[in-house]
């Protein structure tokens, strides 16, 4: 999504904690998987978790205590391990030292013995209380616990972060991948939206228990109770959790999924890593955000039709190459790849026209970014990662892929893209490999449309003075 997914933002210093997490990198060790039950009492506004967390220490010293990170409104009452005998632990409300406008609950637990590295631990947390968002800091997260609708995710620390009272360190958390599987329990006429498998669902007289596990690996839990009505389509994997009182949006939203869905098989070819789609609508303004094959989309796109392209975009996730781990950052390979797809679908589904504006309004965020920080110009798209400009990807690696696409034709770009996935899905992708085989399908030597917008700086010349495709095409 162009600037409306919040794909993990912290308003006040992006740049700055995604510079520290390299630094903190490995030095605590790490979640591998996540059991939670919970049980929700919407009247109370209260949540009950038991968390039981398998542990592997990744780093390379011992640790005889681990810290962790809570919602500040959730009190831990017990800490046990495996065996069932109970641990010690603190627990206090602090400031996180890099941002103090976020409080948060610390918890340190001490272990029996010190976990060495590469050694595991299971250790369960009981902890309830209640949510009220993080107006203060990140003003989508109005999270909450109450009968109109409740969502925990990883923004308010639902469940428990292996960090240190650091936002750097909640990153570095966030970069490593966990399974997890949990029950929750809801009262009666409420259900549970989530972007994982649903495991089985068991209706009782006064609540239902819905059991949920993880598709695959992946670095977040959401979980979201409300009255929701949904929408399936089992041939496609889809699914639509709604309001009741936007279902005329959600046929919409469910229709526009399934239709963008054929259109990127037809073009592209079906991936062959598809685990289905979830679109789970939350209230106006609580912030959309991206997980691994499901989206919370706010309630605003269920009934504005122009922001239908949202789910172009998020669907287009599944037809992302593996980037290599030193060009992740760069995001030119996840988001670069689904904005331009998004835009190929505007195509598709509204006409060249709108293509056209869609790429037209692509180059004036672009261009705007530029005017407001001079380094989003100077910086290559291939450099994005170690200034952490991954963002301008949306932009300005869309606009990439699209001279490029101009340039060896509708056929062959599809041709680049099946070759991509066939050849780069298990075995990582970077951007010299991308050249050669786009190079390889396109039988013609690129290196000078890959050194102006991918290595080099030129192409931001191109679209400040805002040259018309056919015109930079031409130079090609
Ligand atoms: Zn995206």
């Amino acid at each position: 999504m162009k600037g409306t997914t919040v794909h993990y933002v912290l308003l006040s210093s992006f740049f700055c904690v995604f510079q520290l997490t390299a630094v903190m990198g490995t030095e605590l060790p790490a979640v591998t998987h996540y059991k939670l039950n919970v049980r929700f009492q919407l009247k109370e506004q209260r949540v009950g978790i038991v968390a039981t967390l398998s542990i592997k220490n990744t780093s390379a010293r011992s640790h005889s205590r681990l810290p962790f990170l809570l919602y500040r409104l959730l009190t831990v009452k017990q800490v046990h391990d495996l065996s069932g005998l109970s641990l010690p632990f603190k627990q206090d409300i602090v400031q996180l030292h890099d941002e103090p406008s976020l409080q948060a609950r610390e918890v340190v637990v001490d272990l029996r013995s010190p976990l060495k590295p590469r050694d595991s631990v299971t250790i369960m947390l009981s902890y309830d209380g209640f949510i009220f968002g993080y107006p203060e800091v990140m003003a989508y997260v109005k999270d909450r616990i109450d009968e109109n609708y409740s969502l925990l995710r990883p923004d308010t620390y639902a469940y428990p972060v292996l960090a240190g009272p650091t936002f750097a360190s909640v990153l570095a958390a966030n970069d490593t991948k966990f399974t997890y599987d949990m029950t929750v329990t809801v009262p009666k006429d409420y259900r549970v939206a989530h972007g994982g498998e649903t495991v089985d669902v068991r209706i009782d007289a006064d609540s239902s228990t819905f059991t949920f596990r993880s598709k695959l690996p992946t670095w977040r839990i959401d979980v979201a109770v409300a009255k929701f009505r949904v929408l399936n389509n089992p041939d496609d994997q889809l699914v639509v959790y709604h309001l009741p009182q936007d279902s005329v949006g959600a046929r919409s939203v469910m229709l526009a999924a399934r239709d963008v869905l054929s259109f990127y098989i037809d073009v592209f070819g079906r991936p062959t890593s598809y685990k289905g789609y979830t679109i789970i609508e939350i209230p106006d303004g609580w912030g959309s955000q991206a997980g691994d094959y499901y989206f919370l989309q706010t309630a605003a796109a269920f009934t504005d039709s122009l922001r239908i392209s949202e789910v172009y975009h998020e669907i287009a996730h599944s037809w992302n190459a593996t980037p290599a781990g030193d060009v992740q950052r760069c995001r030119f390979f996840d988001e670069g790849f689904a904005s331009f797809f998004e835009a190929l679908a505007i195509q598709r589904f509204d006409g060249e026209r709108a293509l056209q504006e869609d790429m037209e309004r692509s180059r004036s965020n672009f261009v705007q970014w530029g005017q407001y920080d001079p380094q989003v110009l100077n910086t290559p798209i291939a450099g994005y990662g170690l200034k952490e400009l991954g963002r301008h990807s949306y932009t300005k690696g869309a606009w990439s892929l699209y001279v490029l696409y101009r340039l060896v034709g509708e056929k062959t770009f599809a041709s680049i893209i099946r070759n991509m996935l066939n050849e780069f899905t298990t075995q990582p992708i970077d951007f010299k490999k991308f050249q050669n085989l786009c190079e390889r399908v396109a039988k013609r030597n690129l290196q000078k449309f890959f050194q102006e917008w991918i290595y080099g700086i030129e192409s931001s010349n191109l679209l400040v003075d805002k040259v018309p495709i056919a015109d930079i095409v031409a130079r090609y």
